[in-house]
């Protein structure tokens, strides 16, 4: 069996200053120039050590002045309090601070950072972090690797679903960084939105032809070139594939 590539935590320099921690659940810290900001803040407490000894043997004495957070499931706000006790910087989420919908600007010397709000799909806080001159997006959880980000699949979800893609897509991304497992890249991104909608096509079709759950779920495997995708062969595949099956048969 392969091994799971967010098993063991890995840091990777994404450019000079700009590090992402990827493991389960993924952090960032990155200098803007004469300052750094932190996005998200994982889910143990324990790990605040590791993190910040790891913070400092990159990027050196250098202030923190900002912890962006995707938005606060705890999974990604854990080390908040952490951040603030040690370096008194400031937490900025959607539900802390008012960020207009053209977002919000973070400019260093070095390079900038957009925390753009694209809400109403995986929870109503979810912003974006998006770091022009890396061409770098962290999409927090609107990104899983093959799992529906929303609880509950619906005409409406399904349309906010495509305009939030939508939205990510156009940056245009070289890297992209989600809330857990393995970087990517945009291409994931548009590979997900068609698979999204062949899921729904499929299900539709299947279900009007008379066909039962039990046949729709063994018809339906896993795409070829999505198996090794983090996770998805495992059971996001088989998640998704019920999340559409009950909306459908829900009419
Ligand atoms: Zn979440």
């Amino acid at each position: 069996m392969v091994k799971d590539p967010a098993e063991t935590a890995k840091i990777i320099e994404l450019g000079e200053g700009f590090y992402v921690r990827q493991a389960v659940d993924n952090i960032a810290w990155i200098d803007l120039g004469e300052w750094v900001i932190v996005i998200d803040a994982l889910e143990e407490r324990s790990l605040e050590r590791e993190v910040f000894q790891a913070i400092e043997s990159t990027l050196p004495k250098r202030p923190i002045f900002y912890v962006l957070n995707t938005h606060t499931h705890y999974d990604h706000v854990a080390l908040n309090e952490a951040f603030e006790r040690r370096c008194g910087a400031k937490i900025v989420n959607l539900s802390n601070s008012q960020i207009e919908p053209e977002g919000r600007w973070f400019e260093g010397s070095h390079r900038r950072a957009q925390m753009l709000p694209l809400t109403g799909l995986h929870t109503n806080e979810d912003c974006v972090v998006w770091l022009p001159e890396d061409r770098v997006l962290f999409t927090g959880d609107l990104f899983g690797w093959g799992l529906i980000p929303t609880g509950r699949v619906t005409p409406d979800s399904a349309a906010q679903l495509e305009q939030t893609y939508q939205r990510m897509i156009e940056f245009d991304a070289a890297t992209v960084v989600p809330g857990h497992g393995p970087i990517c890249t945009t291409a994931e991104l548009i590979r997900w939105v068609e698979y999204f909608r062949w899921l729904r096509d499929q299900v539709t079709a299947r279900c009007q032809a008379g066909e039962s759950d039990g046949q729709i779920r063994t018809a339906l495997t896993p795409p070829a070139d999505m198996a090794d995708w983090w996770r998805f062969a495992l059971w996001k595949h088989e998640d998704s594939v019920n999340k559409v099956l009950r909306s459908v048969r829900k009419g």
